[in-house]
């Protein structure tokens, strides 16, 4: 069972000597005798996502998280698409597909089954699961339409939105009757946003000088929405560009994971002056919206409104580098990792 152990806390950047591939010969294929655990799930895994908030998982204090550290010496875990094999849990049994919370490995004996939901739409792709019908498209749902409380014809503007949350905010914002202006670190990626995903106008962040000076380029009547995955420069030049009664969406600040201390936002006093709400979120308090957002959004993908951009490494060993590619934004899309085909 060859699995990715993540050796010890971190500061700064990751690195992918940060984690180790080793592998074990010894593969237990069977539910154990006797156990008093609890249910268990034993599963082939098929896919797993990579994901900013894993970097926070990194690190010893959880100060900066939302979820507890990794274990040093254990597997990295994070949400992925797995084959049960065998289960004592009477919601998933034998030839079922699940997506939830397992360890970077081949095969997981799973104890917290908590996170376990089970897959019945086969009809897209199973990848999907790890993106637009995961977690990060549960993100980009709730965060767009319940935090950024959109109206028809309002301007949104999304950070990092070539991603695996921001493309899909951008295509919901579309679908709303929303005007879509995206920024992200690449022509590939800006190229995408406008004609890919349907936004009006897009930039490269890192060509810009002057962000300010940017956001009036691109934004010229202002911004009443923004749908912040960033932080840092970004956010205290989107608020000086912020319309009256504005609303910010804080979704995440990859910007500030890596940072011993996080920058602090000078212009707060905006949020007076303009009228703004700023509010955050995290997915997790929102799962029990899943069933209706699966009913919105697999029509979607059926008729073609709505298209996902996927990044996919093969091979678990290749699970470091396109995790830590986050940070650099060398993933264009999802990124995600094949550990089997099914
Ligand atoms: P992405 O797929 O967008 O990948 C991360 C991207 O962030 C990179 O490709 C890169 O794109 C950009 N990036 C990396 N470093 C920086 C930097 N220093 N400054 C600006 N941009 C940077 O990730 P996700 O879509 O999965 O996540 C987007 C955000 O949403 C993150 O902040 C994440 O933590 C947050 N999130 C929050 C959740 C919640 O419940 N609140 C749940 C899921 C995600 P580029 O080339 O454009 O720079």
């Amino acid at each position: 069972n060859k699995q990715v152990i993540f050796k010890d806390y971190i500061n700064g950047y990751p690195k992918t000597s940060d984690m180790l591939l080793t592998s074990d010969a010894t593969v237990c294929l069977e539910l154990p005798n006797n156990n008093n655990d609890g249910p268990l799930v034993l599963t082939k895994n098929l896919y797993l996502s990579c994901d900013p908030y894993m970097r926070n998982r990194m690190n010893k204090s959880m100060e900066g998280s939302y979820i507890d550290s990794f274990t040093p010496g254990s597997p990295v875990i994070g949400y992925g698409v797995s084959r049960v094999l065998d289960s004592s849990h009477p919601d998933f049994k034998k030839g079922d597909l699940i997506w939830g919370l397992i360890n970077w490995e081949e095969y997981s004996l799973i104890k917290d089954t908590s996170s376990l939901i089970k897959i019945q739409h086969t009809d897209v792709p199973l990848s999907y699961y790890t993106g637009i019908l995961g977690m990060p498209g549960m993100t980009a749902y709730v965060g767009f339409h319940k935090i950024c409380s959109p109206k028809k014809g309002d301007t949104i503007f999304v950070s990092a939105a070539s991603g695996a949350v921001g493309q899909l905010v951008g295509q919901f914002a579309k679908l709303y009757g929303c005007y879509v202006v995206g920024s992200a670190g690449s022509q590939e990626k800006v190229d995408l946003l406008k004609n890919k995903f349907g936004f009006d106008e897009a930039f490269n962040y890192k060509e810009e000088q002057d962000l300010d000076s940017a956001l009036k380029r691109y934004v010229p009547n202002g911004i009443d929405i923004y749908f912040e995955n960033v932080g840092g420069k970004m956010l205290e030049e989107v608020l000086r560009n912020m319309r009256l009664n504005g609303r910010v969406a804080v979704c995440g600040m990859i910007s500030q994971y890596n940072l011993d201390q996080p920058e602090g936002i000078r212009n707060l006093f905006l949020l007076v002056m303009k009228r703004i709400r700023m509010e955050g979120f995290i997915v997790f308090d929102s799962y029990h919206l899943y069933p209706k957002f699966l009913e919105m959004i697999l029509p979607l993908i059926h008729e073609g409104k709505i298209t996902y951009v996927e990044d996919t490494v093969e091979g678990l060993e290749h699970g470091p580098a396109a995790l830590v590619g986050l940070f650099s934004g060398k993933n264009v899309g999802k990124q995600l990792v094949v550990v089997a085909h099914e």
